[in-house]
């Protein structure tokens, strides 16, 4: 169990900033990472929730991604927006879960967290590639609480 004061480093925040910021170099899709300690709520409900609260479904194509972390309970979800799971396969995600739980295993928060976000742009590219007039709909801030 990790605590949420020393999940990531402010170095580590930077590091995973820079990679949303690169990440959405690949794709018009939005990635966002929210991190917390726990939940008492189930972990889909509680990401779906805070997607809404960050207002991420402020995309033209509705292409925003969601990275949940539980960081006490060990718990994670990828969220995307209907643009996604329109055209996604259901266990779309999965294998970037997988990709990230594996570096939590090993203590490697930010490496974890980077790989995932640059495997979802990878993935978006697929379905929503960049375009040179894109607009930063979301920031690519880490959200916390
Ligand atoms: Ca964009
Ligand atoms: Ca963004």
């Amino acid at each position: 169990m990790s605590k949420l004061s020393n999940f990531l480093s402010s170095s580590d925040e930077q590091e995973i900033v820079k990679a949303i910021t690169e990440a959405e170099l690949n794709t018009s899709g939005e990635i966002r990472v929210h991190i917390e300690g726990t939940s008492n709520k189930p972990y889909m409900e509680r990401a779906v929730e805070v997607f809404n609260s960050l207002e991420m479904y402020n995309t033209k194509q509705r292409n925003g991604v969601l990275i949940y972390i539980a960081v006490e309970d060990n718990q994670l979800v990828i969220y995307g927006d209907e643009g996604i799971y329109k055209i996604a396969e259901s266990n779309f995600w999965d294998d970037t879960c997988n990709l990230i739980i594996n570096s939590f295993k090993e203590g490697n928060h930010k490496e974890g967290i980077v790989k995932g976000v640059l495997e979802v742009g990878e993935k978006l590219k697929t379905f929503f590639p960049y375009k040179k007039d894109d607009i930063d709909e979301l920031p690519n801030t880490i959200s916390k609480g």
